[in-house]
């Protein structure tokens, strides 16, 4: 039993300003929160609640057109509700697809973009308050370094922290480069997806570049005609309700057989949503062929480092992007 004041956010705000206090924390959908609070992973002396602002403030829920052709997809949206927006399916299919192969039919119905991109990790370590975790108590150690790590990151990793980042839509926007529109206590900002997360270094405990009461309030996609024929591929231990083992968020441009541009994404590898500029290097301006896309899955993971039970995720992840270029360039 944990002790805990409670706000009720009217606005943004009351929510900024409360959710600056310190040892605050936001609660959406609920999804992530209450179990690590369950759990004693998470102990806020504050809890600040979203949901009567989400009522009150439509912008904060609306799949809405930019002017620019691309899409705004409110923070506090809920994952199913976005997964079947018909402008998402048709113009971002890798979106839709990234939004209904996460979690269960229940969760997504209570869960929100917003938590899941800054959801945590799934590291059994992290969740076990009994064991050493330099994330949730810094300089404590890593249990899973020489642990059990099968489920563990290949990329991005340091010897302080292999997690793996669990968000399946979190991959899907770092590949489209989305951006991230936040108000917090010094006005209102945009941060570059691919800047929200930070790698673990040396301070796991740091996960993302935001402040303080800072809350996301929308996800800006930019147009990008060629995502109309992109995918997510997942794969896991199980066809539903688990997290990814290895995971593709492709679009590929392919025009008279040559491939123009590309998008890639990686899931369920590495510890930060996973851009991998090196495999659309080893694609833009080659023949749509399999030699290229094997090209690519080896370019996208030359620089996987594995630990005692995790080695099987490069052909892993290499096997799962092949076929997701593949599928999306038919
Ligand atoms: Fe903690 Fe990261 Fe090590 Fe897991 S991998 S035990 S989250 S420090």
């Amino acid at each position: 039993m944990i002790n805990f004041d409670y706000t009720d956010a009217s606005d943004l705000d009351d929510a900024i300003r409360d959710g600056a206090m310190s040892g605050a924390k936001f609660i959406a959908g609920g999804t992530t929160l209450i179990d690590l609070m369950k759990l004693g992973v998470e102990n806020p002396s504050r809890v600040v609640d979203l949901n009567t602002l989400r009522r009150r403030d439509s912008s904060l829920t609306a799949v809405t057109d930019l002017t620019n052709g691309g899409l705004r997809l409110g923070a506090l949206a809920h994952m199913s509700d976005v997964a079947w927006d018909a402008r998402v399916k048709e113009r971002y299919p890798l979106v839709s697809q990234a939004l209904l192969l996460a979690a269960s039919g229940q969760v997504r119905n209570m869960a929100t973009m917003a938590g899941n991109v800054l959801q945590r990790t799934r590291c059994p370590y992290f969740r076990d308050t009994a064991t050493a975790c330099n994330k949730r108590e810094p300089g404590s150690g890593c249990s899973a370094l020489h642990g059990i790590n099968r489920s563990h990151a290949i990329l991005g990793t340091s010897d302080k922290c292999i997690a793996t980042h669990p968000s399946d839509l979190a991959v899907a926007l770092a590949a489209l480069d989305a951006t991230v529109n936040v108000r917090g206590t010094s006005g209102a900002r945009t941060i570059r997806f691919a800047d929200l997360h930070t790698l673990p270094g040396q301070h796991p405990a740091r996960e993302t570049t935001l402040h303080a009461g800072d809350v996301i309030t929308s996800i800006d996609i930019p147009n990008l005609p060629f995502a109309r024929k992109s995918m997510y591929l997942k794969v896991r231990d199980r066809a539903s309700f688990a997290f990814a083992l290895a995971a593709a968020a492709v679009a590929l441009d392919v025009q008279n057989g040559m491939i123009r541009d590309a998008r890639v994404g990686l899931g369920g590898i590495a510890t930060k949503p996973w851009r991998s500029r090196e495999a659309e290097r080893a694609l833009t301006n080659k023949p749509a062929t399999r030699p290229t896309f094997v090209g690519a899955a080896n370019a996208a993971l030359a620089n996987a480092a594995t630990h005692k039970d995790n080695a099987f995720k490069v052909e892993l992840a290499k096997r799962t992007l092949v076929r997701a270029l593949t599928e999306v360039s038919s």
